[in-house]
């Protein structure tokens, strides 16, 4: 592994901005990559887990905010279940991904980042995740209407998808969440 570091403006604060969010001490990471072997999306991007945090370690700056693996993980927390020091990585790449939009450094090409707030507005209006109201407003943000249709019959038929919203989430506690996050933003 080569790793390539060209420091820029934030160097040391990135890596305690991060640690700072994601609640986790980076120094613990002694680089044994159980993470990046069970990531199942680590040969699909340019850094896999413990390369982003050895890079982070090391004082990488605001050019790791660019790094695909932000808006390819699948946050399915393979990578903090397999780590022996109990080092949160998918909270990591939540940090990251947090500090890249706040400092618009999300990558414009890709729709990632727009599928993202589309979920995460699903989540602060209803409490949970509303899958037909994301699908919906994500796909008028694309402009891609017809992209994947034909698997929406299979869906409902099988139950992956439901016509309704959700009910019986506390949206009030999640939404509190939401605003302690949102100050926990303006506060850094
Ligand atoms: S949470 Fe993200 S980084 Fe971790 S194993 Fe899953 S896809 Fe990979
Ligand atoms: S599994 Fe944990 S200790 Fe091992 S490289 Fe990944 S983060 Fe570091």
């Amino acid at each position: 592994m080569t790793i390539r570091i060209k420091k820029q403006s934030t160097g040391k604060n990135l890596c305690s901005a991060v640690e700072q969010l994601a609640g986790v001490d980076l120094s613990l990471c002694y680089q044994c990559k159980k993470c990046s072997i069970g990531c199942p999306v680590s040969e699909l991007v340019a850094s896999a887990p413990a390369e982003i945090i050895r890079r982070l370690q090391l004082g990488a700056g605001d050019e790791l905010l660019q790094t695909d693996l932000i808006w390819t993980c699948l946050s399915c927390e393979t990578c903090y279940a397999r780590c022996p020091n109990e080092i949160n990585f998918a909270g990591i790449i939540d940090a990251l991904r947090t500090i890249a939009l706040e400092k618009g450094a999300a990558k414009p090409e890709g729709n990632s980042p727009l599928f993202n707030r589309r979920f995460l507005n699903t989540v602060k209006s209803y409490g949970r995740t509303y899958d037909l109201q994301m699908i919906v407003s994500y796909k008028l943000g694309t402009g891609k209407y017809m992209d994947d249709v034909e698997k929406f019959p299979t869906m409902l038929k099988k139950g992956k998808m439901a016509i309704l919203p959700p009910m019986g989430a506390n949206k009030n506690k999640v939404k509190r969440i939401f605003d302690a996050v949102k100050s926990k933003g303006k506060s850094r």
